[in-house]
């Protein structure tokens, strides 16, 4: 029997979602016509109705049919659109017959569990009920914002529940990815080294798991909420609490002191006035440095996929960041493979932290126009939201030494979509 595999071009297809990101892979095969792999479909910025529009042109673009999801992590931006209203369940009609998440989704693994599999030890559980809690002080946060953040000057506040808003549970989109597709769909909640789940729906393409890492074999992630892993979050979410129940509107009740008056500050003593002020001003500062630190570490649990088929290379990273990109960066037999990359997805929609300077030095497609086989890079993103995303000095860079295809710069603001053959 011949063996089976592509029988053409790659064709990549990437949906304007705004901040946010929605590829689609097609491997045409003979017989049985194309396989689609769909990567992600989130945004922070787009509304339902420019999201309808999106998912009808996947519809389209895929026959009704995807062969494979893949969602890289927890955030608004890559999977938001699972949990919206209808749309959820149209794209979960497209039967995949395979969901690819990280391992940090499994649902044995959830943040109550005292066992499960054997790749997440005790780092790993403490880490997934960090990461738990800490969706617990976004939530926190996004609903009670005019309050914690009343300190705040606006555009710090605007970004910072820009950032929160992203991180908060999307428990519909969970929910609806955990039990998609084929009765039932294959779940594959893969990390660094373990099969990725695509091997039957894509013969004669190798797909490589490159991340995320688990806690059990990287000491790298080390990020304040591996130091402490069950407390770090959790004394955040109950910060934000109390402060939250701590209405002003109701004089002489205290959550964090009950019974001690309170009262407001323009009627406080001057004195009283100034702690009040460097007291807001300290926990603004400690919201700040919280939300950053969640965001980052969602990031890493994004899932990071190499495709190689044919001579070409495609690497898929979702959000991943420095600490996710370690475990891969290390590896000869890897770092010797992505030099190979034809296909870089810019990580993170262009911020300087998701491309490590070491592994775009490493492609060796890079190069000026006149290069053969030249690197493309693609840039989902949008500008003025995310606090210096895209990154000027990266899109620089990457416009420099590869083909740029980037939906903030597409002429037509109105496109949905577009198709390049690889
Ligand atoms: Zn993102």
């Amino acid at each position: 029997m011949p063996e089976t595999k592509p029988t053409g071009d790659v064709r990549v297809t990437m949906y304007n979602v705004g901040f946010g990101d929605c590829f689609l892979l097609s491997f045409p095969y003979d017989g049985d016509g194309d396989r689609h792999v769909l990567i992600d479909c989130g945004t922070t910025t787009e509304d339902k109705e420019w999201m309808t529009k999106v998912v009808e042109q996947i519809e389209k673009d895929c026959g009704k049919r995807l062969d494979a999801v893949v969602v890289t992590h927890r955030h608004q931006d890559h999977l938001k659109t699972f949990g919206l209203k209808g749309l959820g369940e149209r794209l979960a009609d497209l039967k995949p017959k395979v969901v690819v998440q990280p391992w940090t989704e499994h649902p044995k693994a959830e943040a109550q569990a005292t066992s499960a599999p054997s790749v997440y030890g005790v780092r790993g559980l403490a880490q997934i009920r960090s990461l738990d809690a800490a969706q617990d002080f976004a939530e926190q946060l996004v609903a009670n914002a005019s309050r914690l953040l009343s300190a705040a000057p606006a555009d710090l506040a605007e970004e910072l529940v820009f950032v929160a808003e992203a991180n908060i549970k999307n428990k519909a989109a969970v929910a609806l990815l955990s039990h998609m597709g084929e009765e039932p769909a294959a779940a594959a909640y893969v990390h660094e080294g373990s099969e990725s789940g695509l091997e039957e729906i894509l013969p004669g393409v190798r797909v490589s798991v490159l991340g995320p890492p688990t806690l059990e074999d990287t000491t790298d992630i080390r990020s304040p909420a591996d130091r402490h892993p069950t407390q770090y979050w959790e004394l955040g979410a109950t910060l934000a609490g109390a402060a939250a129940t701590a209405d002003p509107s109701l004089p002489a009740k205290s959550a964090l002191f009950p019974g001690a008056p309170t009262l407001p500050a323009a009627s406080a003593e001057s004195h009283v006035r100034w702690v009040m002020d460097r007291l807001g001003r300290a926990e603004l500062w400690n919201a700040t440095r919280i939300v950053e630190a969640m965001n980052d570490a969602l990031n890493n649990t994004s899932v990071i996929l190499l495709f190689e088929v044919d001579g070409k290379a495609l690497l898929f990273s979702g959000d991943a960041q420095w600490e996710n990109w370690a475990w891969a960066l290390k590896a000869p037999a890897i770092t010797e493979r992505l030099k190979a990359t034809t296909l870089y997805k810019v990580g993170h929609h262009g911020s300087t932290n998701a491309t490590p300077q070491k592994l775009w030095e490493l492609f060796e497609n890079r190069g000026d126009e006149n290069t053969p086989n030249r690197l493309v890079t693609l840039l989902s993103t949008k500008e003025g939201k995310h606090h210096r995303v895209p990154r000027c000095s990266l899109v620089k860079a990457l416009q420099a030494d590869s083909t740029v295809r980037a939906t903030y710069l597409w002429e037509d603001s109105d496109q949905i979509s577009k198709t390049y053959t690889l």
